[in-house]
């Protein structure tokens, strides 16, 4: 795995000068203003029945419905340059006093600051709580203004405001959370997706955790779980959390494609990472089973480009843009999320001796990629699970090994 330096980076992945974003033509906002899309996303909001089919019953329903309920969470960020509607209400009646009433917990000291003297401490301190806390693989990168939208927009009632973060945000600590490949083996029932409702769900509690940690030692935190305030992909490429695939998604050394991100923004003068190159580009030039795989096409099989495909692409990064509105359309046609291109990933494996060893030849042996997809087909690896058998079947683990580890010194 080479660092690269962030002239490097720049090099590898920024093809044009970049123009802030607006979040208004992120996806996920279009639904409120753009009528084609509004009908196509009917099923995030609404009643889904269930059916009598495996992987999309009342029982797998519950299972991804109760999985997205920390995602809640998200409704108390309240530090951003423009909050929610419904965050805004919740800081009036939700005052810090009330809160450390209903939950017996004291309140920060007053008027208290960490005196920071050593930053590399600091830094190694703050990633662990960060880990501590939930994140499976933590990164710092200074915020790069050009990933903050020029525009925030309210998913809730479309408000639609520019979006300035105050300069004493310097730093950002960018998150990523594992999910079982497992879980993500069953893409695209609602079983698969419990598993990125968990990471959502994860991602929005941990945010909070480091935001409040953060802000009791009298510094400044902006939690934005989701893709809220900034886009996260760039940031956590700068932050030395992994490379984007084809798929459009990161791809983390160890974790793999199967990751959700997240980050808090800070004052905090914390040590950046470095971003990270272990053959995730070359690898994707050739394998494209994710393209293959896609059941509406949205993955593109050519080269990288800076020039976006529709709206909702921010242009100038260079990568392979995925057409977001094809992808909505086959999650429109399923009824829920789809994720079969990260469940197909050749990366998007368990964290084994066997595993790790096939990233560590793909990153020091470059040139036998095509061999490495044939291998990956061939062990049967891009198979989906037939659901028919997953409640029977299915063992969650309790956590066996300790949480933490206290080094003798
Ligand atoms: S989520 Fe599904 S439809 Fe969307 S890009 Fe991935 S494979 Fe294609
Ligand atoms: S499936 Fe293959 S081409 Fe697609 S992101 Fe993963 S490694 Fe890259």
């Amino acid at each position: 795995m080479r660092r690269l330096t962030l002239e490097e980076w720049e090099q590898k992945y920024v093809a044009a000068p970049i123009e802030r974003f607006d979040q208004k033509y992120v996806m996920f906002s279009r639904p409120i203003w753009d009528e084609t899309i509004k009908e196509l996303m009917r099923w995030a909001t609404e009643r889904s029945p269930s059916r009598q089919k495996p992987g999309y019953t009342l029982q797998d329903q519950a299972l991804r419905i109760a999985a997205r309920t920390g995602t809640m969470m998200y409704l108390f960020e309240s530090d951003r340059p423009n909050p929610s509607r419904i965050a805004r209400d919740l800081a009036e009646v939700l005052t810090p006093e009330r809160l450390a009433r209903n939950v017996r917990v004291s309140l920060p000291p007053a008027d208290e600051k960490l005196e920071i003297n050593d930053r590399a401490k600091l830094t190694r301190d703050v990633k662990n709580a960060a880990i501590y806390f939930g994140a499976d693989a933590v990164g710092i990168c200074k915020l790069d203004p050009r990933w903050v939208y020029s525009h925030s927009y309210g998913l809730g009632d479309g408000e639609h405001n520019p979006q300035e973060v105050p300069e004493e945000f310097t730093h950002a600590i960018v998150m990523a959370y594992y999910e079982e490949y497992a879980m993500l083996r069953y893409s695209p029932t609602y079983i698969a997706d419990a598993e990125t409702s968990l990471g959502y769900s994860r991602m929005a509690i941990t945010n909070a955790y480091v935001a409040k940690f953060i802000k009791v030692l009298g510094h400044k935190a902006m939690s934005c779980s989701t893709n809220d305030v900034a886009i996260t992909i760039p940031m956590a490429m700068q932050a030395g959390i992994g490379d984007i695939g084809r798929h459009g998604m990161v791809i983390a050394p160890r974790l793999g494609a199967g990751i959700r991100l997240s980050k808090v923004l800070t004052s905090l003068p914390l040590i950046p990472d470095a971003p990270i190159d272990f053959g995730v580009t070359e690898f994707c030039e050739t394998c494209k089973v994710c393209a293959e795989r896609c059941p509406s096409q949205a993955i593109p099989h050519g080269e990288r480009t800076a020039e976006a495909r529709n709206l909702s692409n921010a242009p100038g990064g260079l990568k392979w843009p995925v057409d977001a509105e094809k992808c909505i359309r086959q999650w429109a046609r399923q009824g829920k999320p789809c994720t079969i291109c990260i469940s197909v990933c050749p990366f998007t494996k368990p964290d084994t001796a066997f595993h790790r060893l096939v990233r560590w030849l793909v990153d020091h042996v470059r040139g036998a990629d095509r061999l490495y997809t044939k291998m990956d087909k061939l062990l049967g690896y891009e198979k989906l699970r037939d659901p028919a058998d997953f409640w029977d079947a299915w063992e969650p683990q309790p956590t066996t090994r300790p949480r933490v580890k206290i080094r003798k010194r």
